[in-house]
């Protein structure tokens, strides 16, 4: 017979919430379990993207001194409005954002991810990569282990954190949720990493030296209309580009995700940046996007959902590693006090969400609840305003030697022939609510 293999705790997925919350059980003292399916932590992960300085001080105080393979820190931020043949730039650069340290800092996941498990597995966490997990294993209606796809691979743990990510297929399986993603609560972002030399990335983005970086939402005519976002982020020496919409505005349209970005790409004010630039990765990744409105009930007997897998992004704002390795760290906080309890209840594990909701994770999830179903009826939001904008402001900065009461009459009706003013108001209401959440 096979010996039964039995640790404290036992982690599904290596990816952002799932090394951070082994990096902290194991730091207690577990004997702690990370089960990847990738050939390696980060194998399978892909983002824009930026991590933020704030959650990962909070897991090593010592951050930087481990040397993170980050790349540059951005220091100008903000948006870009796109029409067309045009573009509105609003960024920030100094001030706030130059805060020390900084707060984002541009990341490759196929470096960081590996890292972030080699900071889990020096704290004493054992990764078991290439392996699967496909189910769970359960004793009188408890979560006691997982199944996996190798043979004799059962995992048993009295609690088992589930940090599989986007893709929540045991967290169904659990009965945490009762739907697969939904279409229209799900972006699908693809993107490509175009190898650029530094010094032409600082020189066509206006950055003094390879210091500085930017990340650049980009809004308008990069998502055809359909409700998502565009991004720009500097790593030292490539542009990383892409776009995200719902996979719901993708089968209306029938847009291909491949063509959305070559677009994007010949864009005339984002073809100059990649010009002579090496392609050197080209990927697609879900995005969870309906906060609050689709996250699963996060703990059961036995088991605890962090992460993407709970629906813990803030689209809006580019915060998913930040929650989380925050929720990550909850969770495992609570898989320490239910082991010093020896109660591995979904009383004691009920703790996990009374410590999320008392932090950003949950306020700000449950602030941007109508965020997600905002964007769906708005498709203003991804054309109209982005063409006024730069319509509005093209005009007013050219509008030399006309009488300006006329100018700002001609402006005005460039907003009200594509959106008569009391849908306009209404509109803006709308946002409104959906920011504050009121
Ligand atoms: C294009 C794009 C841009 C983004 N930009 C940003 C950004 O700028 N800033 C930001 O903070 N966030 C950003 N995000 C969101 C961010 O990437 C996620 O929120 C974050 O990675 C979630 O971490 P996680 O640990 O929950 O999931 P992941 O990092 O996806 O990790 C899940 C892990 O589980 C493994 N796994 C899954 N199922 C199983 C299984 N059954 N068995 C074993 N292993 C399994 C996977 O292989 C993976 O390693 C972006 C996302 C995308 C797609």
């Amino acid at each position: 017979m096979t010996e039964k293999i039995q640790f404290d705790v036992v982690i599904v997925g290596g990816g952002m919430a799932g090394s951070t919350a082994a990096a902290i059980t194991a730091r207690e003292g577990l004997n702690v379990a990370v089960i990847e399916r990738g050939q390696k932590p980060g194998a399978k992960n892909y983002f824009g993207g930026a991590l933020y300085t704030h959650a990962l001080q909070e897991i090593y105080p010592d951050f930087f001194d481990r040397r993170p393979p980050l790349e540059r820190p951005v220091t100008e931020t903000g948006f870009w409005f796109l029409s067309e043949d045009g573009v509105v730039k609003m960024t920030v650069q100094g001030g706030v954002v130059d805060n020390d340290p900084i707060d984002a800092y541009v990341a490759l996941r196929a470096e960081f991810d590996p890292w972030w498990a080699e900071q889990a597995a020096a704290e004493g966490a054992f990764y078991i990569p290439k392996t699967l997990v496909t189910d769970f294993i359960y004793e009188d209606g408890k979560v006691i282990g997982v199944k996996t796809d190798r043979p004799d691979g059962d995992v048993y743990a009295p609690v088992v954190i589930i940090c599989e990510g986007v893709n929540n297929l045991l967290t169904q399986k659990l009965g945490l949720i009762d739907h697969d993603v939904l279409i229209n609560k799900t972006a699908l972002a693809v993107k490509q990493l175009i190898s650029v030399p530094a010094k032409d990335i600082n020189a066509r983005l206006g950055l003094p030296d390879s210091k500085h970086g930017m990340a650049i939402s980009v809004v308008g005519d990069v998502s055809m209309g359909m409700p998502g976002l565009g991004f720009l982020y500097t790593t030292s020496s490539a542009l990383s580009l892409g776009v995200g919409v719902t996979l719901e505005a993708l089968q209306e349209t029938q847009i291909k995700p491949y063509e959305l970005l070559q677009r994007y790409l010949e864009h005339p004010f984002i073809a100059p940046l990649i010009e002579d630039g090496q392609l050197m990765e080209y990927g697609a990744h879900l995005i969870p996007e309906g906060g609050w409105t689709t996250m699963p009930k996060l703990y059961t007997d036995g088991a605890m959902v962090a992460g993407d897998a709970a629906s813990m992004v803030n689209a809006i704002h580019w915060e998913g590693t930040n929650m989380a390795i925050t929720a990550g760290k909850q969770a495992a906080l609570t898989a320490i006090e239910a082991h010093r309890k020896n109660d591995f209840s979904a009383k004691t594990l009920a703790g996990y969400q009374d410590r999320l909701s008392e932090l950003f994770v949950f306020k700000d999830l449950k602030q941007y609840r109508k965020m997600s179903a905002f964007l769906e009826n708005h498709p203003e939001f991804m054309s109209v305003y982005p063409n006024f904008l730069n319509d509005a402001m093209g005009m007013f900065f050219t509008g030399f030697g006309k009488p300006k009461r006329k100018l700002y009459k001609d402006i005005f009706r460039k907003l009200t022939e594509r959106r008569p003013l009391f849908k306009a108001v209404g509109d803006m209401v709308a946002f409104g609510r959906a920011v504050t959440g009121i």
